[in-house]
């Protein structure tokens, strides 16, 4: 069993924006029939921790070559110190598929930078979708993962957890907060319940004082000393590494489940929460609504052994640049790629403006966030109580 011990999982808004206000602007997230059945926590509209696992994206790994040699560090640099420079740094770059400049054709927006953004009408031609081919579609589908690798290198889920019992609690508790107040929590409770068999046996009057933060504190209370006791009567105390137990305990989903399977044991998996629902459909990749229908969609754009990394991607671009009601497009790496451009504001100014987090120049949400975070020049987040 692997355990990704510096990373974590979530989404959130920096502003404590909670989760419920894009919720309810895009497509409820929806949990399989059985962990809706059970769980309390994950039957609120957004639920867990949404980023998946993983680490710095695969797609990196494949970058062009003229674009590896800048070197890593130096990359991870620029696109924490720069925000709107990183279109600039990305999306000037020659495509690392030769063909795929065919798919970049019909798109609206520039093909270089934000500042020929900003000049650029946002829909001079026809979208990607409107007549894009499969083959088109792969393409541009995976450049835009590679260009997102490079602009996130550091991306990573965002709650901290130190185990797979500590990802799975958390990411039930993130539910209908954000990830940075789950972060600030889960120190005392696993504190004083280190183990599913302590959270087990917890007074529950107990677990909602230190859950309170979170917001439905009682039922999430339920879930997680629930989940807890499943774990200790059916799984010997163990977080099970297979979907199919995962989603037998309380308050754990699908969306759930593959955080989980993928930040704590490694297993390929696509996280479809808000962020990536909103996003995979501003890019046309699918015209599906139902969670589990865009996963399957998205999935078969993608090699397997890049879900994970692909989930970070995504759902990092949905936090800080591409919002919901604000996408920055005018600061956005991959505008060139996107038939949405336009969509929210173009001019470069005004678009750096709704950068959030790193790339606003803002803390992250974790408290113990991983090493490449912090050396890309990302900030921790403060604790509980320190403004
Ligand atoms: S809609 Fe989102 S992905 Fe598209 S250009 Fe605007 S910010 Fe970028």
């Amino acid at each position: 069993m692997r355990v990704r011990r510096d990373s974590a999982v979530g989404e959130q808004d920096p502003d404590g924006g909670r989760k419920t206000a894009e919720a309810t602007k895009g497509t409820p997230v929806k949990e399989e029939p059985t962990a809706r059945a059970k769980g309390a926590a994950e039957e609120k509209p957004e639920p867990a921790g949404e980023a998946a696992a993983g680490g710095t994206g695969s797609a990196g790994k494949t970058a062009p070559a003229e674009k590896a040699a800048a070197g890593p560090a130096g990359k991870k640099k620029a696109a924490a110190r720069k925000p709107a420079s990183a279109g600039r740094a990305t999306a000037g770059k020659s495509a690392p598929v030769r063909r795929a400049r065919a798919a970049e054709k019909p798109l609206a927006a520039p093909e270089k930078g934000t500042a020929a953004v900003k000049d650029a009408p946002a829909r001079t031609v026809a979208g990607p979708a409107g007549n894009e081919s499969r083959t088109a579609l792969v393409r541009r589908a995976r450049r835009i993962n590679r260009e997102l690798a490079e602009v996130y290198p550091y991306a990573h889920p965002e709650l901290d957890f130190e185990n797979p019992f500590q990802l799975v609690v958390a990411t039930v508790l993130s539910a209908q907060t954000t990830d940075l107040r789950v972060n600030q929590t889960t120190p005392a409770l696993f504190a004083k319940y280190p183990t599913p068999e302590d959270l087990a046996a917890a007074n529950p009057e107990e677990v909602e004082e230190i859950l309170r933060p979170t917001g439905f504190f009682r039922a999430k209370t339920k879930s997680v000393i629930g989940l807890s006791k499943v774990l200790v009567e059916e799984f010997g105390g163990e977080v099970p590494g297979r979907l199919e137990d995962l989603v037998k305990l309380p308050g754990v989903g699908r969306k759930t489940a593959f955080v989980v399977l993928g930040n704590a044991f490694g297993r390929p998996g696509i996280t479809v929460d808000t962020h990536f629902q909103r996003l995979v459909r501003r890019w046309r990749w699918t015209e599906e609504t139902d969670p589990d229908k865009i996963e399957a969609a998205v999935g078969a754009l993608f090699p397997k052994s890049d879900w994970t990394d692909l989930s970070h991607h995504v759902i990092w671009h949905g936090r800080r640049i591409c919002h919901a009601r604000k996408p920055a497009c005018g600061a956005c790496p991959i505008a060139p790629l996107c038939p949405a451009y336009g969509e929210g504001e173009t001019d470069p100014e005004k678009a750096k403006k709704l950068l959030k987090y790193e790339k606003g120049g803002f803390p992250g949400q974790r408290l113990k966030p991983p090493q490449a975070y912090l050396d890309a020049g990302g900030r921790p987040a403060p604790p509980l109580g320190a403004g």
